[in-house]
Order: C-alpha cells, then sequence, then structure tokens
C-alpha cells in the first residue's frame, strides 16, 4: 500500500512505475512528466527516428492502454515546481498538490546551452525531446550546410544522420580528438576517421565564439581559431546539465546532480533520485561519485528502487553499457572504460569490426566494441564478474574469449 509519486516521465521513470507494477506494489501510483507525450526512446531522436527510419509510435515505451492496466496514473505536460518535504506533498506548476509515502526522482538533464552571442538565432538547435527532433527534421529538408559544435555521442550520430542525406557537415570540437571524455583514444581516432571517410568534416581544438545571422537566421559558425564555418542549420551538442533545482530548492544535498548513497536514496529517506539526474557510488567508477546518462543506468536504478521500495532493498551494483549507432558503425561500450592506463586492440580497425580493452591498475574496467556485439556480449561478463583476463589474451585473436565466461 502507501502513496508513490514519480517526478519525471521519461526512461527511468517510466520504468520505476513499471517495475513497481511488476514488484506488487499496489498502492496508488503517479508519474508527474512536464513533456506532453508519455515516456518514450530518445536514443532513437538522433539515430532511426532523425533518419526517418522510425515513427513517434514506434518511439513509445508502452501503449496507452498499459498506464490504465497497470493504474499508473500519468500527469504529462504539468511541472513539478516545489517540494514540501515535512509535509509530504509536491506542488505542481497547475496548483494541484500531489501526497506521498515515498517520492522518486527522475527528472533527467536538459541541454547546456551554448554561451555565445548569436545562440538564440533561428537554426540553431538542439536534440533532447520529441519535440526537438521534430523540429530539426521538419528544417532539415531544405538544408545543405550544417555545423555540429560537439563531437560527443549526439553530435556525431546526427552528423552521420545528416551526411547520409547527402548535407555538408563540420563538427567543431574543442577538445583535440572525438568523443574524448568517454572513449578510448584507439575508439576514437577510429571514429574520426570513418567519419571523415563518409564527407565528414572535423575541426578540433576550437570552439564555436560567435554564431553569426542575417534577419534572424543563423548563416555561420565562427570559431576561436578564425574560422567562420557556413551554416543553413547548427546542432549544438556540448553535453547535459542534470535537472537537481527541485531537489536543491528543496534542502536535498546536490553536486553536479541529485546526491544518493548506494541504495539511491537521497539526503531524505522519503525520497529516491534515479538515472540521469542522480550521483551514485558505483563500485566500477574507482572511488568518486558519479553520474551516468544511459539508458541502462535508468532502467536499473529505477528496478533498484522499485525492488527496495516492495521489500528487497539491494545495493546498486549494475555493471555500466552503452551504445551508439553512428552510421552504420554499431558501438558498445561495457564497463567504465576512464580512467585507463593501458588498452588492447582487439582484432583489426581497418576491417571496421574490432573491440579495446582497457586496463586500470591491471584490471579490466572497460571494453569498446565495433561491429563486434559477441565481443560486446562476453566483455560485459567479464567486467561485472571480474574474470581474469590478461592484455596480451585479449590482443591474441585465437584466444577464445568465450571459453572465459562458459
Ligand atoms: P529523461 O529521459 O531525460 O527523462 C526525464 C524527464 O523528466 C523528462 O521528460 C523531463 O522533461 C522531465 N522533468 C524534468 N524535471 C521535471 C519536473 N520538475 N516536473 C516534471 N517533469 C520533469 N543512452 C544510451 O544508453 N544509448 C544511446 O544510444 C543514447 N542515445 C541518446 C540519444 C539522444 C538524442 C538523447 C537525448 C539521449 C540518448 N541517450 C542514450 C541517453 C538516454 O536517453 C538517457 O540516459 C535516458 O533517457 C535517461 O533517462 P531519465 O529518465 O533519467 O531522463
Amino acid at each position: 500500500g502507501g502513496t508513490i509519486v514519480v517526478v519525471g516521465a521519461g526512461q527511468a521513470g517510466f520504468q520505476a512505475a513499471a517495475s513497481l507494477r511488476e514488484a506488487g506494489f499496489d498502492g496508488s501510483l503517479t508519474i508527474v512528466g512536464d513533456e506532453p507525450v508519455a515516456p518514450y526512446q530518445r536514443p532513437p531522436l538522433s539515430k532511426a527516428y532523425l533518419a526517418g527510419k522510425a515513427t513517434a509510435g514506434t518511439l513509445a515505451l508502452r501503449p496507452a492502454s498499459f498506464y490504465a492496466d497497470h493504474r499508473i496514473a500519468l500527469r504529462l505536460g504539468t511541472r513539478a515546481a516545489a517540494l514540501d518535504r515535512a509535509g509530504r506533498q509536491v506542488a505542481l506548476a497547475s496548483g494541484e498538490r500531489l501526497a506521498y509515502d515515498h517520492l522518486i526522482l527522475a527528472t533527467g538533464a536538459r541541454n547546456r546551452p551554448l554561451p555565445v552571442p548569436g545562440a538564440d538565432l533561428a537554426g540553431v538547435l538542439q536534440l533532447r525531446t520529441l519535440a526537438d527532433a521534430d523540429s530539426i527534421q521538419a528544417r532539415l529538408a531544405g538544408v545543405e550546410t550544417v555545423v555540429v559544435v560537439g563531437a560527443g555521442f549526439i553530435g556525431l550520430e546526427f552528423a552521420a544522420v545528416a551526411a547520409a542525406r547527402a548535407i555538408a557537415v563540420t563538427v567543431v570540437e574543442a577538445a583535440g580528438s572525438v568523443m574524448s571524455r568517454a572513449v578510448s583514444q584507439a575508439t576514437s581516432a577510429f571514429f574520426r576517421q570513418a567519419h571523415e571517410a563518409a564527407g565528414i568534416r572535423f575541426v578540433l581544438g576550437a570552439s564555436a565564439e560567435r554564431i553569426a545571422g542575417a534577419d534572424g537566421r543563423v548563416t555561420a559558425v565562427e570559431t576561436t581559431d578564425g574560422r567562420s564555418l557556413p551554416a543553413d542549420l547548427v546542432l549544438v551538442g556540448i553535453g547535459v546539465v542534470p535537472n537537481a533545482d527541485l531537489a536543491a530548492e528543496a534542502g536535498l544535498a546536490v553536486a553536479d546532480g541529485i546526491l544518493v548513497d548506494h541504495t539511491l536514496l537521497t539526503s531524505d529517506p522519503a525520497v529516491s533520485a534515479i538515472g540521469d539526474c542522480a550521483v551514485f557510488p558505483s563500485p566500477f567508477a574507482g572511488r568518486a561519485p558519479t553520474r551516468i546518462e544511459s539508458v541502462q543506468n535508468a532502467v536499473d536504478q529505477a528496478r533498484c528502487v522499485a525492488a527496495r521500495l516492495t521489500g528487497r532493498a539491494a545495493p546498486y551494483a549494475a555493471l555500466p553499457w552503452f551504445w551508439s549507432d553512428q552510421g552504420r558503425l554499431k558501438l558498445q561500450i561495457a564497463g567504465l572504460a576512464r580512467p585507463h592506463d593501458r588498452a588492447v586492440t582487439r582484432g583489426d580497425p581497418a576491417t571496421g569490426a574490432f573491440s579495446v580493452f582497457c586496463y586500470r591498475h591491471g584490471h579490466l574496467v572497460g571494453v569498446e566494441s565495433v561491429n563486434r556485439p559477441a565481443d560486446h556480449m562476453i566483455a560485459r561478463r567479464l567486467i561485472a564478474e571480474r574474470l581474469p583476463l590478461a592484455p596480451e589474451q585479449a590482443a591474441d585473436p585465437a584466444f577464445d574469449l568465450r571459453a572465459l565466461v562458459r
């Protein structure tokens, strides 16, 4: 029994509600979401959906009937504006107040705005929501030249989709390599070359300094190294900011996200936080608390909290894994490879299929696989179960990895 309110109708919020019902929670259950649509998958927004190979209907995590069938009330298109922790109530922007016995914050993250003049010109866009994807899609038809600011996952996925539509694409990135915060040098270099071979141009080690426009519309991106890159459309993908304001204003502990303990409880035992907004201690991340932006993390943290709230408390210890599709290249990552002090490659990158095994102090901490899904599945087990694999064995194509997990 009891009443659970979930704030945030994204991947994590949806999964928390679904898992609570699956685990037998039979009290009142409400999800509050500020987007106007029922929970959907974000990953296809920068991949199949933007490429025109998926429809909004196929993105929905469940059909509308699911929520009715499972007595999950959806309050969509409305923000949770304030928390009254002493009175255990959430105040919605609409003025309505929802009482709770337990509150789950699954507020996700929002795009980091580009802090330069001209960033508000028409045609300068970001991608987080279905509405963002629709407005990009609507403009893409007439576009000939695109500049992508930021060579992270979303920037590169978008660049690949645009290049496949014969649009001239230039990617501007402040770091000296692509996906530098997330992957090994070998994987980064491979992706840069593959994108260049597909016609994408890179300007590395420079940032956007100003966006130029005419009649309120973007015309070019001016960079710190003195270039003016023509653009009909600019896609800004420079990372996200966790949505922690609601928690902070209610006096919960925050630091680049909502701080939670190893069971995903905030500093208030009646409030949990999960997904992109949560900063948690991970057994795979070394000592410092971490925040992970991935479907795996959102789903597994939701399941962990649902289990705790239905009497099966356990520390959160799921192995992080991630994927990114960039054109015909499927990147899969098991574990958290940054930082690492040794990396060995299995398979030949020249064939377009290989894995990079990353070690920290002699332990395997992350494996990046490109078009090698079998390596990825084995790597998940090797890292999660801390099975020994010497770098020399990982690099030896004759060494049978499958035998280790049989
Ligand atoms: P979100 O999905 O962001 O959901 C949070 C929801 O809460 C949002 O709807 C937000 O508007 C709402 N909200 C916030 N504050 C309030 C409030 N006060 N009141 C009401 N509602 C509120 N991950 C992968 O693993 N693989 C991928 O390939 C991949 N690709 C991606 C591509 C794109 C374009 C994007 C944007 C993300 C991608 N991700 C990918 C990341 C993944 O989608 C996120 O990690 C995941 O959605 C996080 O789920 P979440 O529920 O924590 O946050």
